[in-house]
């Protein structure tokens, strides 16, 4: 069973662009935010001129987006998670209790429980993704990482735009957060990107022209935006589309090692599921039979764990850590993680049996697809 090989045409399409530096590798954390030692270390540990920049993606530690997603994380926790449970396929409650504020100064704890109790007012009863305010939101402090304030007092191009009193909540948080966490979270996050870095030197063009073959569409000109962030939500990763902007966690235990890299590209694979969810609804429709729910993205995690484990079977990838391996090899992610229950488990036979030989190159997207919505 050879890996899936994708044509020459899409893998110059992504080599293509040579950026300038500072849009280069992984891009530095806000500036104007982060204290002294850390913006040392980001020289330290940031790729350096003389390697070569990372392809596919552009990684960022942004202090505004990391605080903002921490106070969504604490005004969850504070709401004992009841009304907070989180739901849905592949959802991780929390492990953790809200932050300690044992011996901080009097000023600092009101700042940030205010913050807090902002958060838990409203957003953090949010999905992150599913809902218009929080995308904005993340997209608009991902835009602010170098800012040192999202009010414009510095320069017109801080002014962040969002809700006065959101601004108010983070400028109020972002002291207490600097002094507290953010170097701690920002380690983490450069340390995550440090792990995956060689494995998407080393595979990531590879994937992306292999994904986009077999979605049928181009994979993006552009390198995609990644936020690698300390706390990302129920599910450890978010994708939202327009603009293209991956969040993803360098705290979530799920995202270690080879698995980390794989939920890059099953994030990254949203962007081009446009043709399989057409397929399926024509397929489906076609047949007058009702499409099942989520098939579509159990189709995704599927597809780019059995990539991912040919590219570690074969050699290209390696299993650094000790969650990777199985007797078998590499457990792709959905199968690791349990994903793969209920209706999930049917999907899963009927992928090995009838997109599994698409995959191999024996049959064509469209006769795979036609099998799927036949045998559904
Ligand atoms: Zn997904």
């Amino acid at each position: 069973m050879a890996p899936f090989r994708g044509n020459n045409l899409l893998r110059i399409f992504v080599t293509l662009p040579l950026l300038p530096l500072a849009a280069a590798g992984w891009a530095a954390s806000s500036a104007g935010a982060a204290p002294a030692h850390s913006a040392n270390q980001a020289t330290t540990t940031q790729t350096s001129g003389t390697e070569s920049p990372l392809p596919v993606f552009e990684m960022h530690s942004g202090f505004w987006v990391n605080l903002h997603h921490f106070l969504y994380l604490q005004a969850r926790l504070l709401k004992g998670n009841s009304s907070s449970k989180e739901a849905g396929r592949g959802a991780a409650q929390p492990d953790e209790l809200p932050v300690s504020l044992i011996d901080f100064p009097e000023a600092d704890i009101r700042a940030w429980q205010d913050a807090v109790a902002f958060y838990s007012k409203d957003l953090a009863g949010r999905d992150l993704l599913l809902n218009g305010d929080m995308e904005i939101i993340n997209n608009q402090l991902s835009a602010m990482e170098t800012c040192p304030d999202l009010e414009g007092k510095t320069t017109q191009l801080c002014k962040s735009g969002l809700r006065q009193d959101l601004v108010e909540a983070l400028e109020r948080a972002a002291p207490v957060y600097r002094a507290h966490w953010w170097a701690q979270q920002d380690r983490a996050n450069r340390e995550w990107i440090a792990q995956v870095a060689p494995m998407i030197q080393k595979m990531g063009v590879e994937l992306s022209g292999q994904l986009a073959d077999v979605y049928q569409r181009p994979w993006p000109s552009e390198r995609l935006r990644v936020d690698v962030v300390w706390y990302g939500g129920p599910f450890g990763a978010y994708t939202s589309l327009d603009p293209i902007h991956v969040t993803i966690s360098s705290h979530d235990p799920r995202n270690r090692g080879v698995y980390g890299f794989e939920v890059l590209f099953h994030e990254s694979s949203h962007i081009l599921a446009g043709a399989v969810t057409a397929a399926i609804a024509r397929e489906f429709r076609a047949r007058d039979k009702p499409i099942p729910r989520d098939f579509w993205h159990a189709l995704l995690f599927y597809t780019t764990g059995e990539i991912v484990r040919r590219d570690v079977e074969y050699g290209s990838m390696t299993l650094t850590y000790e969650q990777s391996s199985g007797p078998s090899g590499y457990l792709p992610y959905a199968a690791r993680f349990g994903l793969y229950s209920g209706s999930w488990e049917r999907f899963r036979g009927l992928l090995d049996l009838y997109w599994l030989p698409y995959l191999d190159g024996r049959v064509s997207f469209d006769t795979a697809m036609a099998r799927l919505a036949d045998a559904l």
